[in-house]
């Protein structure tokens, strides 16, 4: 029989089920799911709830700014059209913010998720002291707030994508080796939201990785690969990413390929992104002049693309090792994970076509079950914003998965 003292210290480690806030959470998700199309008699039919609970939930979520009428629902077989229940694209927005190496990028999503402003500035950061990339951040942070309050939103939250690993609960960037930080606080960069919420920081790939799932957390269990200067991962099983646990979990940039390899900017040798990154790519296709930035005026991808395109042998060849080595890593990585999917992002989801047909190769050559199962290999839906993209919807996706908490915060 359990003492009491265990009884006691189990009462304050299980979390309360709060059927409010799970029912408000669940009405919020089947009108995001359906938005401008879902009545309250759907809700109800979509939650399994009465319908006076359904309707006064949805009065909740209306009171609160979440959810606004729209009209009326097309009518159906099973009776008259009911109003139309939609979220508020005025409502509660996110600020994200990706500060790479080779550029800085903002971006607000909107509770819709949709992007209601976004603003890059292509420069390579390397060279510029620490002080001097968080001053350019602030400067940029402070125009989308601007922005986003002329357009009416409530910039209630903001989330900033960094290349390393991190550590999330004290707002310091732990190691981001191209950029030269290491144990390194930016509490003072983390903008606040409008309601005084610290703003969360987090590894650019793991953002990467989210803009994919979406607001709704969709799209199983995944690898999303972003390729930059340097080379992340952000693992996704069913709709969650998987942090590891200090939250540092997806470095396969710096897996190791050849322990003789070349030296790597986290002082190990032969890591991944020595290969497969972009400025490898670059250097092994001979692309000296004329190399913009990742993201920008003129993206130094496009420029690998136009010499693929116009069968550059050496382009040809640099891509061609960079997919097999890329593939061999992300081979390994499936027997670790057996996920069903790679999603490659960042300048990858632009080089695909040439590099995907190496990764397949690899993929079938080394995954131990690619007899049974071969997993698709896919490109990411955004390009270099996703980071940015990404962070900003983290924002907006807390909301509705816990709109209780926003209520009554
Ligand atoms: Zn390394």
């Amino acid at each position: 029989m359990p003492s009491a003292a265990t009884v006691r210290a189990k009462r304050r480690t299980t979390p309360a089920v709060n059927p409010r806030a799970t029912h408000l959470a669940l009405a919020l998700r089947c009108v995001a799911e359906q938005s401008g199309e879902i009545s309250r008699a759907g809700i109800a039919a979509g939650t399994g709830l009465n319908r006076s609970t359904a309707s006064s939930l949805i009065d909740e979520l209306i009171g609160g700014g979440l959810v606004r009428e729209v009209g009326s629902t097309a009518r159906t077989r099973a009776g008259r059209p009911g109003t139309a229940l939609a979220l508020r694209p005025d409502g509660p927005a996110g600020l994200g913010i990706d500060v790479n190496v080779d550029y800085t990028a903002v971006c607000v999503v909107d509770l819709t998720g949709k992007v209601r402003y976004k603003h890059v500035v292509a420069e390579d950061q390397r060279g510029h002291g620490t002080r001097e990339i968080l001053d350019r951040v602030d400067r940029l942070a402070r125009g989308a707030r601007q922005a986003a309050e002329a357009d009416g939103l409530d910039l209630v939250g903001s989330a900033v994508a960094v290349p390393g690993i991190v550590d999330r609960a004290g707002a310091t960037v732990t190691l981001a080796p191209n950029l030269g930080w290491r144990d390194l606080d930016v509490s003072d960069l983390l903008p606040a939201g409008a309601h005084g919420e610290r703003a969360a920081l987090d590894n650019e790939a793991n953002f990467a990785a989210l803009s994919e799932a979406g607001l709704l957390r969709a799209g199983g269990s995944y690898l999303y690969v972003s390729g930059q200067i340097g080379v992340g991962a952000g693992i996704v099983l069913d709709g969650e990413l998987y942090r590891g646990s200090h939250g540092w979990s997806g470095e396969i940039g710096h897996l190791t390929v050849d322990r003789n390899g070349p030296p790597c900017p986290c002082g190990r040798r032969g890591c991944l992104e020595r290969y497969a990154g972009h400025e490898a790519i670059l250097r092994a296709a001979g692309i000296t002049d004329g190399a913009g930035t990742t993201f920008g005026v003129r993206p130094t991808a496009d420029l690998i693309t136009e010499r693929a395109q116009a069968g550059d042998p050496a382009t040809l060849a640099a891509l061609a090792e960079a997919g097999a080595v890329l593939g061999g890593v992300l081979a390994g990585c499936l027997n670790l994970l057996d996920v069903g999917r790679l999603v490659l992002g960042g300048i990858y989801r632009q080089l695909a076509p040439w590099l995907a047909p190496e990764v397949e190769r690899e993929v079938a050559a080394h995954f131990l079950g690619a007899g049974w199962a071969s997993p698709e290999v896919t490109v990411s839906t955004y390009g270099a914003e996703a980071p940015a993209l990404g962070a900003a919807l983290s924002v907006v996706r807390t909301i509705v998965a816990d709109p209780l908490r926003w209520l009554t915060r």
